[in-house]
């Protein structure tokens, strides 16, 4: 919380500054991973690579406070997230939301996050569905402060509409819409990008009713994590 309060307010730097390239922003995607799924996985690595990201950070949530707890405790997800991204170039688990007390606010990680990387661009990877629920988030307007805002377009299941924006949010983000993701690198916050990605209609929802019907999830989740899940019995109902 110390972070993003005394960030608040402080000069963010515009790119590029005289002789100096701009530092390669790093990708922030927050989630329950319950468990992490191949979509998470292929999001960020197109992110990363469509984005030219010097990383994507995977931060698993403790206590999410905008939605049901997670099935798996938190050690399972990270042990999960950790065998998903063995060997991935550019892919990294950060577990500080799990040695923090009490809910997992996004705008307190990304508060130290800011502490620690100074100017650099930080880029809040969000899909449409978790973007269109934002205003209901603990300080959400100090989002913008802190990092752009890459929005994950993220398809659809037959029959489903896009949620529409709440009016709070179309007015927050109107001034900041970037019409190219190289905006990404002119400053270190507030922009936000609309990334397109290729459709994998794939959710930690659908692999637990699987698994718990005792279906197969191969190849929606990474085989290291199937061994894990049934290592260790997770989502059995
Ligand atoms: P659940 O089904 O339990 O709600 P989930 O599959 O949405 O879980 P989360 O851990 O809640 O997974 O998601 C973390 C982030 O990853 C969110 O921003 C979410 O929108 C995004 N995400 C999840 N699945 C996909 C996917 N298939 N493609 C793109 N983004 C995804």
């Amino acid at each position: 919380m110390g972070g993003a309060r005394q960030w608040r307010g402080a000069r963010l730097t515009n790119f590029p500054r005289r002789g100096r390239p701009a530092p390669r922003p790093i990708g922030i995607l927050g989630g329950t991973f319950d468990p992490v799924h191949v979509g998470h996985l292929r999001a960020a690595i197109e992110l990363k690579s469509a984005l030219d990201l010097a990383e994507v950070r995977l931060i698993p949530a403790r206590l999410p406070p905008h939605r049901p707890q997670p099935r798996a405790g938190a050690e399972h997800r990270l042990a999960m997230l950790q065998r998903a991204v063995r060997g991935v170039a550019g892919l990294r688990v950060d577990a500080r939301e799990l040695s923090r007390a009490g809910p997992s606010y996004t705008v307190d990680t990304l508060g130290e996050l800011r502490q620690e990387l100074g100017q650099r661009p930080i880029c809040l990877l969000l899909g449409a569905d978790a973007f269109a629920g934002l205003t209901g988030w603990h300080r959400w307007q100090a989002l913008f402060e802190l990092a752009h805002l890459v929005v994950m377009q993220r398809p659809l299941s037959a029959g489903q509409a896009a949620p529409p924006l709440p009016a709070k949010l179309a007015q927050a983000i109107g001034g900041r819409l970037a019409d190219s993701a190289r905006a990404l690198r002119g400053s270190c916050a507030g922009v936000v990008w609309r990334q397109a990605l290729p459709p994998l209609d794939i959710s930690a929802t659908r692999v637990r009713a699987l698994l718990g019907a005792g279906e197969s999830a191969r190849f929606l989740v990474a085989d290291s994590c199937l061994r894990y899940i049934r290592h260790h019995r997770l989502y059995i109902d």
